[in-house]
């Protein structure tokens, strides 16, 4: 168990250098995010111990008590889920991102706890909703602008890029066309002014795809810990 998580993060560490050098891209300008939902501790402290320091969580339920577990160890947690009001003084205190904003109440309110708790500004990434799916958040592209001048302005949220989690696709051209997509949209929010580095994109089945069409944050579950058990 220990060791094929192990060989995991080792193969998928090559993967990512592999598609970096293959898309011209920066080496080491890929980092690779360990998404532990629905994950034991003892997995996590496998990734950790084979050199893994950044990881993302969904659920604020189950960050709380691996944060609290793991507080001994330098690490950097992203989160990455559905933000709940009455979660996001937990966030804001606890970590260095958040992938999955896409509502200005939001983001008054995380950038207030924030503030409170005197650290330094909290990561952000706009969640995009590049296809307008129901079942997942996400601001519409119609509201975007609106969103991230709004979001820019708060001193304590570090408004970094965008996030979008498109349909799962199996063919890598067209898995490529939707995170072009979100490449161009930053594109545009650069143009208006908004100094913005990140994309996160890309997840076990798709990450290359990511790569390809320049994710800076890449956010990986299974292809680390093997399926969930739910
Ligand atoms: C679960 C999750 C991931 C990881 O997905 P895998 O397919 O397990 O790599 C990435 N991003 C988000 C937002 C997730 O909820």
């Amino acid at each position: 168990m220990k060791n094929s998580i192990l060989s995991k993060i080792l193969q998928l560490r090559q993967r990512v250098r592999n598609a970096e050098y293959h898309y011209g891209k920066e080496p080491g300008s890929v980092q690779l995010i360990a998404i532990t939902k629905g994950q034991n501790l003892e997995s996590v402290k496998s990734a950790i111990a084979s050199g893994q320091r950044v990881f993302g969580e969904s659920y604020v339920q189950e960050a709380q008590e691996k944060i609290r577990a793991l507080q001994g160890f330098p690490l950097e947690w992203h989160f990455i889920g559905r933000i709940q009001t009455n979660k996001t003084k937990f966030i804001a205190n606890n970590f260095s991102w958040v992938h999955s904003l896409a509502n200005s109440k939001l983001a008054l309110k995380l950038n207030e706890y924030r503030k409170n708790a005197n650290l330094t500004p909290l990561n952000v990434c706009i969640q995009v909703n590049l296809q307008k799916e129901l079942s997942k958040e996400g601001v519409y592209l119609e509201h975007l602008v609106h969103l991230a001048k709004t979001i820019n302005k708060f001193s304590h949220l570090h408004l970094r890029g965008l996030m979008a989690i498109p349909k799962p696709e199996y063919q890598f051209s067209i898995q490529r066309e939707n995170f072009k997509e979100l490449h161009q949209i930053l594109g545009k929010l650069q143009a208006l002014g908004l100094q913005l580095d990140t994309l996160s994109m890309g997840m076990s089945e798709d990450f290359e795809a990511a790569i390809a069409e320049g994710a800076t944050l890449i956010r990986i579950g299974a292809a680390i810990f093997g399926k969930r058990d739910r």
